[in-house]
């Protein structure tokens, strides 16, 4: 079962910060998610709701509330970015 923070200051429909088993961290995931006028701006961009942008860093701490968040991990922070506006 995937370990979930919830806190009243993540919008969770742009944000999660879950526990990442495979990597045994705890990672905050931002999403840029597609609208309207993203749709008429963009025709690589095919419905309202996808990804546009993802970006994925680990994190100790909950940037929100300051919650502190127990990693088993100590490898160097790095981060995951994918854009998905073009191709
Ligand atoms: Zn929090």
């Amino acid at each position: 079962m995937t370990k979930q923070h919830f806190c009243s200051a993540i919008d969770n429909e742009n944000s999660l910060l879950i526990f990442d088993e495979d990597d045994q961290q705890w990672q905050l995931t931002l999403m840029k998610i597609a609208t309207d006028d993203d749709l008429e701006n963009n025709h690589h961009l095919e419905n309202v709701g996808d990804i546009i942008e993802q970006i994925t860093i680990p994190v100790n701490f909950c940037p929100y509330c300051g919650k502190e968040l127990l990693n088993n991990n100590s490898k160097i922070a790095s981060y995951v970015c994918h854009d998905f506006s073009h191709w």
